[in-house]
């Protein structure tokens, strides 16, 4: 009471003015620092010691995170990345496809310039300058861990990493099918970040979950039991989450750009196509992009304006102050950020996909302004803003506009390197052989065909035929699969893949014949697609027809083989081997182990060959190469103790058949390792171990009676 009376009694009239100031003078002044700090925060500073980030999301569509807006997403991580930095809201992909979009990022080029059309059957030219090479130049450790097969370092993208890892198939051979999930490329992510000692990085990693078939782990596959692919881009998303959690451990979150891209969308049948691939339609080509550097880009920044994935690579650049070579096609993104400008390029589209496929008009368009123009027999004029579902085409009342963008489209195609399709090209038939069942295939470019090509919209309906047949045939539903696969056929005769599984249901149905039939009829219809040649080999062998199948494959060796022969020749190794004939079988194992030195699989097949062929030496060799890769591998452990008591080496002999036992004990090993103990002088020893045979085996067996005369032989001593 006194306290408050003496604080009234105090005040002097000259401080009533104060009791009035003092509160507006602090709150100008927090007004001034937090519009100041906030400036700060809003500013770009660039930083040529950063460190970089890539992580790319496959498959995901923009409208699907949560900094979208779209409210039963999970991804509480790659919100936080767009809140504390730079959001891109209309952010595209040139092109639907993992590896032309991906060689987008990585050389700031457009398809045509970078001339990757599509997947599985281009490879990024050595002559394109990538990022990654650009940062190596720059004193920067570069590494990439990807999870998909498309993505293997067989298609050029690992130009310019010191790192490339691209271990996704568990060193079997890998398939079109190959792919490792959110867990599996964050570990091998770990284990090189924990090792790579100190030194700026720049790292890409890429998460393929998103990817068809929509399956996430639980809990997630629970929670998102009515759309799983939500799930896988939750269950990606706490791993991108782990990941930021090893820099933050570390302190690098302030020291490291990082930059969230998608490589394409992912369409549930709003235009036909379920996917991706076909189409290039919003939701085929909006992808997330995110930019993020602590204290040094801005804060919580949603940039409106029209943005490509040919511009990551130069805003990167940029951040670095890295000089961007003016071959790049895209821009700097950090004007736009600084708010320097606000112009919208134009931007460039296209998928190739239908047209190699099943021989469609290729689709190119332009995104001008508000407007998307798609160049094709039937074209499309859509305003993205009015109809940003792509519902409406404008095309028959705005012919005006039509015909401009047409003209845009054209020069900027020829600016960016024109529309031929005489880019590098690497068919592998190997690769080839797999396609189908995850629509990757790809056959030879149309031939010279009289008349116009079809527009894709009038195949998708085959298209999505077919996916349902592949879909059938992999479930077992046999004769629904048949029947879907003959319809694909009739829709889109020129697809090559709809043949090889119809094949191979007959097959499994034992309708040799039929299936036979269907591919001299198809060899027929489409004669240059190389796939259908080696599917019809690998028939002809799976019915035993070894000489058939040995001639198509011989065949084949003729042909385009730059880049995989290693299933080819594995596939005639093993015919050899069946037809009795190991060392012409030795010269095609090793001609697929030499394509293919990575794939243990391989490796095997030619070490197992050599070791029973008596080659004990060349099979050591290729047992020591396997045994530092997989050292705790019982067969590798038991052959290595045999192949070493073969060429009597017996100390080594005794230590492998000791830890083969000690893994995995079984009578085969007692009888070996009672052989050698006995060919040391360890009678007993042997003996004992020959018991422990004897009671695992039938009495009347020939073996049982060879062990009871050792036994004795070795008693008596
Ligand atoms: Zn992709």
């Amino acid at each position: 009471m006194a306290k408050t009376k003496k604080k009234i009694i105090s005040r002097q009239p000259y401080n009533r003015k104060m009791f009035y100031l003092l509160p507006l003078l602090v709150m100008v002044l927090i007004l001034v620092l937090f519009i100041f700090f906030r400036h700060k925060r809003q500013e770009v500073k660039r930083d040529p010691q950063s460190n970089v980030l890539l992580i790319t999301l496959d498959t995901t569509r923009a409208d699907r995170l949560g900094c979208s807006g779209y409210v039963p997403a999970q991804t509480p991580n790659l919100d936080r990345l767009a809140a504390e930095g730079v959001y891109c809201q209309a952010a595209y992909s040139p092109v639907p496809l993992t590896l032309p979009a991906h060689c987008t990022v990585l050389s700031g080029l457009y398809p045509p310039a970078h001339k990757v059309r599509n997947n599985g059957s281009y490879f990024l030219p050595e002559a394109v300058l990538t990022l990654a090479e650009i940062l190596g130049q720059n004193g920067y450790q570069t590494s990439a861990f990807v999870s998909s097969f498309v993505l293997d370092s067989r298609f050029g993208l690992g130009q310019g990493f010191s790192v490339y890892n691209d271990e996704f198939a568990g060193g079997s051979a890998k398939t079109y099918k190959s792919e490792r999930d959110a867990a599996a490329v964050f570990a091998a992510f770990s284990r090189w970040f924990a090792g790579r000692g100190t030194g700026k990085f720049f790292s890409w990693v890429h998460f393929f979950d998103p990817h068809a078939p929509y399956d996430p782990p639980e809990p997630l596959r629970s929670s998102f039991s009515d759309n799983p692919y939500d799930g896988e881009i939750a269950y990606m998303d706490h791993y991108i989450g782990a990941i930021l959690d090893l820099l933050k451990e570390k302190h690098l979150m302030e020291d490291t750009l990082v930059v969230i891209a998608g490589d394409h969308g992912e369409a549930f049948a709003e235009h036909g196509e379920t996917g991706h691939q076909v189409f290039c339609y919003e939701e085929n080509l909006r992808v997330p992009l995110i930019f993020h550097a602590l204290n040094r880009l801005p804060e919580n920044m949603r940039l409106k304006q029209k943005v490509g994935l040919t511009d990551v690579m130069p805003t990167i650049l940029e951040f670095l102050q890295i000089p961007v070579p003016a071959s790049l096609q895209g821009r700097s993104l950090l004007p736009l950020m600084q708010k320097k400008d606000t112009v919208e390029p134009d931007l460039y589209l296209e998928s190739f996909f239908a047209f190699e496929a099943f021989h469609c008009a290729p689709i190119q368009g332009i995104i001008q302004k508000n407007y998307k123009y798609l160049d094709l027999p039937k074209p499309e004029l859509y305003d993205l803003q009015q109809d940003p579902g792509e519902r409406k085409n404008l095309i028959s009342g705005s012919a005006v506009l039509g015909q401009k963008m047409k003209t845009s489209l054209n020069e900027l195609t020829r600016r960016l390197g024109g529309s031929d399709m005489q880019g590098q090209r690497r068919m592998t038939d190997a690769e080839k052989s797999t396609l189908a069942s995850l629509g990757y295939i790809t056959s030879a470019p149309a031939a010279q065909t009289a008349g116009p090509l079809p527009d894709p919209k009038d195949k998708i309906a085959g298209w999505q035929v077919f996916n349902r047949g592949a879909e059938q045939a992999a479930q077992g539903q046999t004769d629904a699969a048949a029947a879907s696969l003959l319809q694909a056929i009739e829709l889109i005769p020129d697809y090559a893949g709809s043949y090889t599984i119809l094949a191979n249901v007959y097959f499994k149905n034992g309708q040799d014949d039929k299936a036979l039939a269907l591919f001299r009829d198809a060899l027929i219809r489409i004669p240059t697609d190389t796939t259908l040649k080696t599917e019809y080999a690998v028939l002809l062998i799976k019915m035993n027809r070894l000489d058939q199948g040995m001639t198509q494959l011989q065949e084949l060796t003729k042909t385009d083989l730059v880049d995989k022969k290693a299933f080819v020749y594995s596939q005639m190794g093993s015919i050899a081997e069946a037809q009795g004939n190991p060392p012409q079988a030795i010269t095609y194992y090793r001609q697929a182990h030499e394509s293919e030195p990575d794939n243990d699989d391989y490796a095997r097949k030619l070490a197992f060959l050599l070791h029973r062929t008596n080659r004990f030496a060349e099979a050591l060799t290729i047992y020591r190469n396997l045994e530092q890769k997989q050292p705790d591998d019982i067969q590798l452990i038991r052959d290595m103790a045999i192949v070493y008591a073969q060429m009597n080496d017996l100390e080594q002999a005794r230590s492998y058949f000791t830890r083969a036992l000690q893994r995995s004990p079984d009578a085969n090993l007692h009888y070996n390792f009672a052989l050698l103990l006995a060919r040391q002088g360890q009678y007993a020893e042997a003996a004992a171990m020959m018991e422990k045979f004897l009671i695992a085996v039938p009495a009347a067996s020939a073996q049982a009676q060879a062990a009871r005369r050792y036994l004795a032989d070795w008693r008596s001593r």
